[in-house]
């Protein structure tokens, strides 16, 4: 049973089609795995057996039936723990919603339940997702399936963990400044970050609206792929999203890219980057030459400014969104508050981690009269250059590479008393959320240590069926992706 449990999604699908498995079995061989395993890992917050298997019990009935299946019906997934599923317990890993219950499903909870995907679990992740190594949950740590040692990656470090590991086949994350695709390269999985607004936020907790999407983690790009389809498309209860038809994505996965112009990012192919990565990526780009794609420089020259400018706007978005966080309507409440004031201010207090803290009192200062001009609005302005430069990059190449993080994952404590060595972790994956672009990440090696190495792959805005086509031609010419963690 675990040997189908380390297949991809399109191979269990056919099992169960195929009837050599039940949908019900599939879903119990993978809770059971979860529980076998996850105290090592810590990948989860809370398991949801009955909805899961409620789910798997509707997929039975309709192969008893000898209906036609949805895409990715009876497959096992994890939601991370910053999307709401009626019923279940919310948390966004911070103490101030420990035991908050969501009232309603999130619009990409809704899909997934009427395509019959089986939800089997909230994945932990740092504290409202603000972090690079998951470290910062209120309740665990995560540890990554290839040494328990190391650090998942962040945000969300439980749902690329939960996928590694084969807990469970593929897993929701957001990204707002890199949450996917840092954390699917920390654990050899693919993560993808759609174009802004291609999926409904309506029901994710909130960090920075401007920059937050939710994608997927699978272990193939196929996977993947099918699992964007699922949870796109417009929703009237979010007003970013885009109202636009859903592409068939894996129709397009195995087009010819003869003739593809890969830009390679200069500003990430240099400083700071460990050799095993450097190799890795020039392999990758020896790879795309081979595939008869046509290779071309090119230069961000405002890449070094990203991680600047989104520590003012995310912090300043983050400072806004979180203020509902009162003890008023939401989750926990100090016990002994004297007067209205000290309710507000002790709960607070007490159910913020201190990341969290500091990036409310750094994104209230950066909005705070005199300094709004300085910081804000600079910030804003230094945006659209950004995103100006992604423009011009795109007459010059159809899709770009580069590293997804200059290193592999590190060891648990490492940086987590320097903020600021955390931060630079995101160099390599800010600038899509700044501009909007899609992104994803691919397994594309391993280091000295046997650590996974991901190949950062971007594109224009709503072209992922072009991002999703090179991935997949890159990860078929290669067997990286057939090789799983040992635990
Ligand atoms: N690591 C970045 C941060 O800490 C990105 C987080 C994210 O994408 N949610 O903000």
């Amino acid at each position: 049973m675990n040997e189908l449990l380390r297949k991809p999604a399109s191979e269990q699908a056919k099992a169960l089609k195929n009837k050599e498995i039940s949908a019900v079995e599939l879903t119990q061989a993978a809770l059971n795995r979860i529980k076998e395993i996850d105290e090592k890992l810590g990948a989860f917050n809370s398991l949801t057996e009955e909805t899961a298997l409620e789910t798997a019990k509707k997929v039975d009935e309709k192969i008893a039936r000898g209906e036609e299946l949805p895409l990715l019906a009876g497959i096992p997934l994890a939601l991370k723990d910053n999307m709401n599923l009626i019923g279940s317990k919310t948390t966004a890993s911070s103490k101030i919603l420990e035991n908050f219950v969501s009232p309603f499903n999130a619009t990409i909870t809704q899909k997934l339940l009427d395509n019959l995907v089986p939800i089997l679990g909230k994945a932990n992740l740092d504290e409202f997702a603000m972090g690079s190594s998951n470290e910062n949950s209120a309740f665990k740590k995560v540890h990554n399936p290839w040494d328990l040692n190391k650090v998942p990656g962040g945000s969300s470090g439980g749902s690329a963990a939960s996928v590694a590991s084969c807990e469970v086949t593929l897993s929701l994350g957001s990204d707002t400044g890199g949450s996917i695709r840092l954390p699917a390269s920390f654990c050899g999985i693919v993560g993808m970050k759609p174009t802004y607004g291609r999926v409904s936020r309506y029901g994710l907790i909130a960090f920075a609206s401007s920059l937050d999407q939710i994608g997927p983690f699978a272990r193939t790009v196929e996977d993947a792929a099918n699992l964007l389809e699922v949870i796109s498309g417009h929703d009237p209860k979010d007003s970013t999203s885009l109202n636009l038809p859903v592409e068939h994505y894996a129709s397009s996965l195995n087009n010819d890219i003869k003739g593809l112009r890969v830009g390679v990012i200069k500003e990430l192919m240099s400083e700071g980057l460990s050799d095993d990565v450097q190799k890795a990526i020039e392999n990758a780009i020896e790879c795309y030459k081979k595939l008869g794609a046509e290779i071309v420089e090119i230069s961000l020259p405002n890449l070094k400014h990203s991680i600047g400018i989104y520590y003012i706007l995310a912090t300043a978005e983050c400072s806004s969104n979180l203020a509902r966080f009162d003890g008023v309507r939401y989750g926990y409440r100090t016990p002994d508050a004297k007067n209205l004031m000290e309710m507000y201010t002790k709960t607070r207090a007490e159910g913020f981690g201190p990341e969290v803290k500091r990036r409310i009192m750094l994104g209230t200062y950066a909005l705070s009269s005199g300094y709004y001009d300085a910081y804000y609005k600079k910030a804003q302005q230094m945006r659209a250059l950004v995103t100006q430069d992604f423009v011009e990059a795109f007459k010059k190449a159809d899709v770009l590479i580069s590293p997804t993080c200059p290193n592999t994952a590190f060891e648990l404590g490492a940086k987590s008393n320097d903020p600021l060595a955390m931060y630079l972790t995101d160099i390599a994956t800010i600038s899509a959320n700044l501009a909007g672009i899609p992104g994803l990440s691919v397994p594309a090696g391993f280091d000295t240590d046997g650590m996974p190495i991901g190949l950062q792959i971007l594109a224009p805005q709503l072209q992922e069926a072009k991002l999703f086509n090179a991935a997949h031609k890159f990860e078929q010419a290669n067997d990286y992706y057939t090789k799983l963690a040992n635990i």
